[in-house]
C-alpha cells in the first residue's frame, strides 16, 4: 500500500473504465463523432464527465457556467446531472464546434437546459455580473484558452455562490507544469494560476490527478 497516487498503467485505466464508467450512449456517440477532428484531444475524458455529473448532483446545482464548450461533451454530461429546471450558461466562440454540440444536446433531449452564448467568454461573464447574477451560480467549469484562465476564474468566483464549485481542466498540462524546460505561454499561465490558487484563501482547494489534472476550487 502506498500513500502516493498510483501511476496508472493502460491495464489499470482499462480496469477503471470497465468497472466504473457508465457512459450514456449519446455521450459515447459524441465522443466517436469528435474523435476524427484535429482538435479531438480538447474533449474531456469520459470518467471526467461522469465525475462532473456527480459533483453537480452533490451540490444540488441548478445554475451552472461553462467556459469553453468545444463539441459539447462536458456540457452534455453536466446537463444530465442537473434537475429538469437546471440551466447551463455555456460560453464559446466557435460556431463550427458548437454546431456539433447543439446537435448532441438535441439528441440527448437536454438542449433546453443549455443557454449557448457565442461570444468571448469574458464579455458574457461580465454581462452576467452587470445583470446582478453575482453569487447565483452553483458550479462553473473552465476549459478554454489557458492564457485566459485566471480572468475566467476571477469572474466565476464572483458569479458562484458561497459553497459553489469551480472546476478547472488541464491543470497539469500533460506533466509540463513540473518541467521547467517547457516555457510556452499556456504552460506558464497554468503554472502561475496553480501558484495563485495554492495561496488563495477565498477557496478550498484540491488538484485531482484525473485525466490532465482537474482542480476543484470551492468558494468559501
Ligand atoms: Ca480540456
Amino acid at each position: 500500500m502506498s500513500s502516493r497516487t498510483l501511476n496508472l498503467t493502460e491495464t489499470l485505466v482499462d480496469y477503471i473504465h470497465g468497472h466504473s464508467l457508465r457512459e450514456p450512449e449519446v455521450l459515447r456517440a459524441l465522443r466517436e463523432e469528435t474523435a476524427p477532428l484535429a482538435m479531438a484531444r480538447m474533449q474531456v475524458s469520459p470518467e471526467q464527465g461522469q465525475l462532473m455529473a456527480l459533483l453537480v448532483k452533490l451540490l444540488g446545482a441548478r445554475r451552472t457556467l461553462e467556459v469553453g464548450v468545444f463539441t459539447g461533451y462536458s456540457s452534455l454530461a453536466v446537463a444530465a446531472g442537473l434537475p429538469d429546471d437546471g440551466r447551463i450558461v455555456a460560453c464559446d466562440v466557435s460556431e463550427a464546434w458548437t454546431t456539433i454540440a447543439r446537435r448532441s444536446w438535441e439528441r440527448a433531449g437536454v438542449a433546453r437546459k443549455i443557454d449557448l452564448r457565442l461570444a468571448p467568454a469574458l464579455r458574457t461573464l461580465d454581462a452576467l455580473g452587470r445583470d446582478g447574477a453575482d453569487g447565483t451560480f452553483d458550479f462553473a467549469f473552465i476549459d478554454a484558452d489557458k492564457e485566459g484562465y485566471e480572468a475566467y476564474y476571477e469572474r466565476c468566483l464572483q458569479l458562484v455562490r458561497r459553497g459553489g464549485l469551480i472546476v478547472l481542466d488541464n491543470m497539469l498540462k500533460g506533466g509540463d507544469v513540473a518541467d521547467p524546460s517547457v516555457q510556452t505561454s499556456s504552460v506558464e499561465a497554468i503554472r502561475a494560476l496553480n501558484d495563485y490558487l495554492h495561496t488563495d484563501d477565498r477557496i478550498d482547494l484540491s488538484l485531482i490527478p484525473l485525466a490532465d489534472g482537474l482542480t476543484l476550487a470551492r468558494k468559501r
